[in-house]
Parts: structure tokens; sequence; C-alpha cells
């Protein structure tokens, strides 16, 4: 059983919390990835109110199990009620911490990787995920555009930081030999990288 109705709710809600959840085309982009590539485990790194791993449950076979870890204890706990309400809370693990702290203790492979959360942690989540992938596997990471940022020459201090940080990331999977990567310019900036 899966209640769309309260999915729909809650996208309406984080939308008015302005919680930055997967936007509409990206979403569609991963729809098919998952159509086709069929995971029966998915490592998602940032929940948020998890509106993204219930949408990955819906477009993926009921034996298909998500952990999804997130750093806010209070999303983290509407997250969990969120799933509970639409009725996969036995398809989706919510671990809550930082991912930073979390990725080492994990024994178990995936084969698909959403990297969604701290910008300036994206090299550091990276080198996780290739640990974590099973062969073969995809890792996909958004944001990884920033606003256009990444490929803009000047940027605000503000952004400064977590700019290097994205352009660290893509320079790694545009360059290590092990992956392939392609980098989409929808919604804000989707990475796609296949680890041989
Ligand atoms: N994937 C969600 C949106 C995630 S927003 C969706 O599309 O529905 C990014 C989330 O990552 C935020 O909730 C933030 O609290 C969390 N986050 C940031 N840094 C983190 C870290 N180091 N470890 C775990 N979660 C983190
Ligand atoms: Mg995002």
């Amino acid at each position: 059983m899966f209640n769309d109705k309260v999915l729909e709710e809650v996208k309406k809600k984080a939308l008015e919390d302005h919680i930055p959840i997967i936007m509409d085309d990206t979403l569609e982009k991963i729809k098919e990835i998952l159509n086709e590539e069929k995971p029966k485990r998915i490592l998602e790194i940032g929940t948020a109110v998890g509106y993204s791993a219930s949408q990955f449950a819906k477009f993926t076979d009921d034996d298909c199990i998500i952990d999804t870890i997130e750093i806010d204890e209070e999303r983290a706990k509407e997250a969990q009620n969120n799933i509970k309400e639409i009725g996969i809370e036995d398809r989706i693990h919510i671990i809550v911490g930082n991912a930073v702290d979390i990725l080492p203790t994990i024994n178990e492979k995936y084969d698909v990787i959403f990297i969604d959360a701290a910008k300036g942690k994206y090299p550091i989540f990276l080198e996780y995920g290739i640990k974590l992938i099973k062969p073969g596997g995809l890792i996909l990471a958004d944001n990884i555009l920033y606003k256009g940022y990444v490929m803009s020459d000047y940027n605000k201090h503000k952004q400064r930081t977590a700019v290097r940080h994205l352009r660290e990331f893509i320079k790694e999977v545009t360059e290590n030999e092990k992956l392939e990567t392609e980098i989409l310019e929808i919604g804000d900036g989707l990475s796609i990288t296949r680890v041989n």
C-alpha cells in the first residue's frame, strides 16, 4: 500500500517550509534511471523529511530497501512520521546522524547511492560512496551545479567553500578512470556516475 495523497501533502508542506527537496525534472530523470537499474538496495545521504526517499520507494519494486541518513533530528522525526503515513516504513530505514560518521560504519553494498546533503562534504561522500557501491552501481549527486555558481568564475564568499568542494567532486568523477560520469543541467544539476 502506497498513499500517494500523503506523499503530495509531504511535498506541499516541504515546499512551504523551504526544505530543499528534489526538483521535479531531476526526479523524472531518476525515475527513468531506477526503472532501468531495478535496484534492490539504495543509500541516500540527506533525508530531510523523506520526500525523495518516498519517491524512490514508489519507483522501485517492493523488495527494494532504502537506507537514508539525516543529521537533523527534527527532520528525521518528521521523515519517520511521513513514511509511516505513506505506508512504506518497512522499506525505508532512517539513520540519524552525521553521514561523515555514519558512512564508515555501514556494512552493506548498494546498487544506487544518492548524495543530497552538505555540498562541502561531497568529496568525502564520494570517497565513501565508492567503497559502498556494488561493482557497476550508480552514484547520483544532486545540486552539483549549485545555482550556476559552480560554472561561474566569481562567487560570493558565502558560496566559495561549497563551490570549491563541488568542483573537487566533479574533477574526481570525471578524471578517475574507474568512474564514468555524465553531468546534467537539470534542476540544480545532477551527476550520474557509473562505478566500474
Ligand atoms: N533528499 C531530500 C532533500 C535533502 S536536503 C529530498 O529531496 O527530499 C539536505 C538534507 O541533508 C538536510 O535535511 C540536512 O539536514 C541534511 N544534511 C546536511 N549535512 C548532512 C550530513 N553531514 N549528514 C547527514 N545529513 C546531512
Ligand atoms: Mg537536492
